[in-house]
C-alpha cells in the first residue's frame, strides 16, 4: 500500500496530507516529551485516549458553534482535520494559578484567579516558547488586530466549554492551551481551533482531592499517565463504566 506524504512531524503528532484538498490527517503517537523534550517517554496507548479525547471536546465545540479543525475520526490514532496555516502562538487559558505563571509571578499553585487570563506564547521551541504580548504580536506580524480579537474571543470561548464539561465530571479545569489556525474558504477567512485538546494540553485537577489528571503527572513524576488519562477519558463517557483503569485503554468506537 502506498504510504502517505508525510507533512510535518511533531512530538506528539503526525500530519499526513488528506484523501480531499484542503484536508490533512492527524495520527496521534505514544510519546510524551517534557521540558523542551529533555524527558521522553513512550506512553503505551496515550495516542489512542488523545485522539479520541480531542475528538469528544473538538466535537462539542464545533456543536456550540465554535470553529474547529475537526472533521471526523478515522480510526483509533487518526482523524480527519481541515488544513489550516497555524498562528505561530500558543494561546493559553488560566483559572487557577499554576505552572509557569506560578513560577513566574511567586504565586502559589492553586490559587484561584479574580477572572480567567489570556496569555501568548511565541511557538519556539529552541527558545522555550516565550511569553509575548500583543504589542510583539502586532509589531512582528504573527497576527493582526482583528485576530487577537478573534483569538480571545475563541479561547474564552472554548475555556467556558470545556470549563463547564469538567466541572460536571468532578474535574476543575485549572488551565489549557489552544493553537488556532487560518481557514480559508474562497475568499474568506476564517480562525479555527486546530491542533489538539487533550490532558497533554491541560491542567485538570479533581476538585475532590486535587488529583492531577493532565501531563503534568508525567512532567512531575506523579504516577500513571494512562491510568489519568484514562480516568477523564472514563468521567466523560469515551470509555464504558466497568473499564478497568490501570491497563491498556478499551475505548468505545
Ligand atoms: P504553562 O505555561 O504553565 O507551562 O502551561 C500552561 C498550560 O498550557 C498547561 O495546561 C500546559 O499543559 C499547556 N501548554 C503550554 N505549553 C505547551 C506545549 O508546548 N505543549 C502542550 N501540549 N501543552 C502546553
Amino acid at each position: 500500500m502506498a504510504r502517505r506524504n508525510k507533512i510535518y512531524e511533531g512530538k506528539a503528532k503526525i500530519l499526513y496530507e488528506g484523501p480531499e484538498p484542503g484536508t490533512l490527517v492527524q495520527y496521534f503517537k505514544d510519546d510524551a516529551t517534557a521540558y523542551n523534550a529533555e524527558k521522553h517517554d513512550v506512553i503505551d496507548g496515550k495516542g489512542v485516549l488523545n485522539n479520541r479525547l480531542s475528538e469528544f471536546f473538538m466535537t462539542g465545540l464545533n456543536g456550540i458553534g465554535v470553529p474547529t479543525h475537526f472533521i471526523r475520526r478515522l480510526n483509533m490514532r487518526e482523524q480527519l482535520v481541515r488544513a489550516c496555516e497555524i498562528i505561530p502562538l500558543e494561546v493559553v487559558v488560566r483559572n487557577v494559578a499554576a505552572g509557569s505563571m506560578a513560577k513566574r509571578l511567586g504565586m502559589e499553585e492553586g490559587t484561584p484567579l479574580p477572572r480567567p487570563i489570556v496569555e501568548y506564547h511565541y511557538k519556539d521551541d529552541a527558545l522555550g516558547d516565550p511569553l509575548v504580548t500583543e504589542e510583539h504580536i502586532a509589531a512582528f506580524g504573527w497576527a493582526s488586530q482583528q485576530d487577537l480579537d478573534d483569538m480571545l474571543s475563541l479561547a474564552l470561548r472554548v475555556n467556558d466549554f470545556l470549563s463547564g464539561v469538567m466541572v460536571a465530571v468532578g474535574i476543575r479545569l485549572v488551565d489549557f492551551k489552544i493553537e488556532i489556525g487560518r481557514h480559508y474558504e474562497g475568499d474568506f477567512q476564517r480562525l479555527i481551533v486546530a491542533d489538539e485538546i487533550s490532558p497533554d494540553s491541560c491542567r485538570l485537577w479533581d476538585i475532590q482531592t486535587g488529583q492531577r489528571l493532565d501531563k503534568d503527572v508525567f512532567r512531575r513524576d506523579l504516577g500513571n499517565l494512562s491510568d489519568a488519562y484514562t480516568e477523564v477519558a472514563r468521567r466523560l463517557g469515551v470509555m464504558p463504566k466497568n473499564a478497568s483503569v490501570g491497563t491498556k485503554p478499551h475505548l468505545i468506537n
